[in-house]
């Protein structure tokens, strides 16, 4: 997810390493894995999807560390090689300056962490599914409809990611 510039490090990776979003539940619930590397994923520790129609890891993925710790390796799978939100691509197109893109970054984790407080306890260890389930649910705090919906608009429209509600993955 990202390249270089002179300072060793180019706007793309400054923007992924600042947020990790699609690597901690919070954008997916699951990422893609081509059947080549279902057996290195799993020895890595991810949590393996082998279903038909669905193979993959489930998030949030254990090899985030506040970066992926698996980035410059062989076993990095080609999903997350290739993956680029909608903010990404925005910033390696130059349609967006960096600054604004980070600026959207803390905005978003700051809703996310406002919705942490407000979530029931739950053994689901995927906020998105957590947060949807609650959606779901019907949940009628005007703060965290509020909240949630104005999350849901940010991910679609600043990430592309527009199929929330429905449960879809990477
Ligand atoms: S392997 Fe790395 S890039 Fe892929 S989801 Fe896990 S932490 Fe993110």
């Amino acid at each position: 997810m990202a390249s270089k510039k002179e300072s060793g490090e180019s706007p793309a990776t400054t923007l992924c390493k600042s947020c990790g979003l699609c690597c901690t539940g919070h954008l997916f619930v699951w990422s893609k894995l081509r059947s080549a590397e279902l057996d290195n994923a799993q020895s890595l520790g991810l949590n393996v999807i082998r279903e038909p129609g669905q193979r993959g890891f489930n998030q949030p993925c254990p090899l985030w560390e506040g970066k992926c710790t698996i980035y410059e390796t062989p076993h990095y799978p080609r999903f997350c090689h290739t993956y680029k939100c909608k903010l990404l691509k925005q910033v390696i197109d130059e349609n967006i300056p960096l600054s604004d893109s980070l600026k959207i970054i803390q905005e978003t984790r700051k809703i996310i962490d406002e919705l942490e407080l407000l979530l029931p306890d739950s053994p689901m260890t995927s906020f998105r599914e957590r947060l949807v389930t609650s959606m779901e649910q019907g949940v009628t705090d005007v703060n965290f409809r509020l909240k949630a919906d104005a999350l849901v608009d940010i991910f679609d429209t600043r990430f592309g990611v527009n199929d929330f509600l429905d449960g879809s993955e990477a």
